[in-house]
């Protein structure tokens, strides 16, 4: 990773007008002055980063304000006096500055007392070696690397690990713990076996972690890569059962008879991966994790079929509103589109059949409308069978499902579907008050297109409902056609 070309790396992301500013003014103002945290480890990694931290030793504040005075007009500056940063806007970056500084901390509190120190004292309060790294930015030391815990070093050998006592950095700031975990998520690191081990020690610790921090850290490692592996610690550790104690409960496979059915928790876990290799959509990744969430509890015994889960996606459905609320998850139309997939998940998988009826597939298409695409993405995440042979007759299946779903759309397209005549115009047409009745005329309207007796087209629609209106009594009293 670091080899001779380090000066040629370190000089060309230090180049440009906002660290030859930052390391004039610095100099100015006799203050050392050094770049620390995400964008430096960011560098060794060849990751992308925007959010650069810079620490000086004394007067950070005053540091970003006299910045801000020589990048001029476009830049904005903001102070949050009472934690002692500010932040500068310059384009399409953002810096952030701070005083270096010492940390103390009580038990029943993540907010530490804190107290001016050196770089080694800042340093000391990183939560990882490879976030503790530092590049000096003052003329005479330019690019000079300080890396007091072996960071560099854990980076090449892929590793997470505290620099000082593991169980003493937890237990001061237990969100570190789900840290580790969401850096080796995203990054594909292990985490070192005593940092490890101490995570397991300092669960309970999360408590005192407000739920926004948490769900910020889980749907991190939701959006990593390959989520299963960030979800494999969290399980281990204990955290997953304290945080979210629903996943946990799918673990298992219980033999009756000879007869067991599979693991749902790797099962699950299977399906984010595959998922995540498909897309970076936060909620359809949510939409695997919780497509089986009621297994354990409509899993039933029977002596004819062997094991049934009978009606989990509708009760999946109803447990995700209790769920979002507890994990503080939006309850919008985020959480009401999780729902969706989750109740339709297995739709198109009973859609194979031969002898369907096109009625079967237009319903499919107008209850998913727009969400089809991602219904499909879902199901096809969902086959995770062992056999190879089996998955391949999945997947065929599956490729039958998706053409028949076309060739219904492209005809009949009732995936907007809007029926043709609205229940205003049903009352004004038969002189009705707002009740069941104007409900079921338009219901029948939309059984009948979807069922293939009427197209999807306004005349048809309107001699349908009058013909139907007949049977039960009711005469238009005007003719809209
Ligand atoms: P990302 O941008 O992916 O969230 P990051 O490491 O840049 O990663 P930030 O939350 O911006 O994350 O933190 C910047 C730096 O501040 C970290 O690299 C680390 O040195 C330090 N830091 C952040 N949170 C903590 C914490 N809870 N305990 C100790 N140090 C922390």
């Amino acid at each position: 990773m670091l080899d001779n070309n380090f000066n040629d790396i370190i000089k060309e992301k230090f180049s440009g007008e906002v660290f030859e500013t930052v390391s004039r003014v610095a100099d100015e103002m006799h203050l050392e002055c050094y770049a620390i945290g995400g964008y430096v480890r960011d560098i060794f990694l060849y990751r992308p980063s925007k959010d650069i931290d810079i620490v000086t030793v004394g007067k950070g504040i005053e540091l970003a304000e006299a910045v801000k005075k020589a990048l001029g007009k476009k830049t904005k500056l903001s102070v949050f006096k009472n934690f002692g940063t500010a932040q500068i806007k310059y384009k399409d970056t953002e810096i952030e500055f701070v005083g270096a500084r010492k940390e103390s901390y009580e038990r029943n509190s993540r907010k530490p007392i804190v107290e001016d120190g050196t770089l080694e004292d800042d340093q000391n309060r990183r939560d990882f070696t490879i976030n503790a790294l530092a590049i000096c930015l003052n003329k005479d030391r330019f690019g000079e690397l300080l890396d007091p815990f072996g960071g560099l070093k854990d980076m090449e050998n892929l590793i997470i690990r505290t620099p000082l006592d593991p169980d003493i950095t937890f237990s001061d700031d237990p969100l570190r713990m789900l840290r580790a975990i969401r850096f080796s998520s995203q990054l594909g690191f292990d985490i070192e076996p005593e940092t490890f081990d101490a995570i397991t020690r300092n669960k309970e610790r999360i408590e005192i972690i407000s739920k926004e921090r948490i769900i910020d850290e889980l749907n991190k490692i939701i959006l990593s890569p390959k989520p299963s592996i960030g979800f494999i610690q969290l399980d281990q550790t204990g955290l997953l059962q304290i945080i979210f104690p629903e996943l946990v409960a799918l673990k298992g496979a219980e033999t009756k008879e000879g007869v067991g059915h599979k693991d749902n928790f790797y099962h699950t876990l299977i399906v984010l991966d595959n998922i995540s290799k498909k897309t970076n959509d936060l909620w359809l990744r949510w939409a695997a994790i919780l497509h089986d969430i009621a297994k354990p509890a409509t899993k039933r015994w029977d002596n004819k079929l062997g094991w049934t889960f009978h009606n989990h996606n509708f009760i999946g459905e109803k447990m995700i509103p209790g769920i979002f609320r507890r994990l503080k998850l939006p309850l919008n139309e985020k959480m009401k589109y999780v729902q969706k997939m989750v109740t339709l998940h297995m739709r198109p998988q009973v859609l194979v059949d031969e002898e369907i009826s096109d009625s079967a597939v237009r319903r499919l298409l107008f209850e998913a409308g727009d969400d089809i695409d991602d219904l499909m993405t879902l199901c096809q995440a969902d086959i995770t069978s062992k056999n190879p042979e089996k998955v391949h007759r999945y997947l065929r299946n599956f490729e039958i499902v998706h053409q028949k779903l076309k060739d219904i759309e492209e005809k009949d397209h009732v995936r907007n579907f809007q029926p043709p005549i609205k229940g205003e115009e049903i009352m004004e047409i038969f002189g009705l008050p707002p009740g069941k009745e104007v409900g079921r005329l338009k219901s029948s309207i939309k059984d009948a297109i979807m069922d293939g007796v009427i197209p999807n087209e306004y005349d048809a629609a309107y001699k349908y409902l009058v013909e139907k209106a007949r049977k039960i009594g009711l005469e238009p009293k005007k003719n809209n056609l």
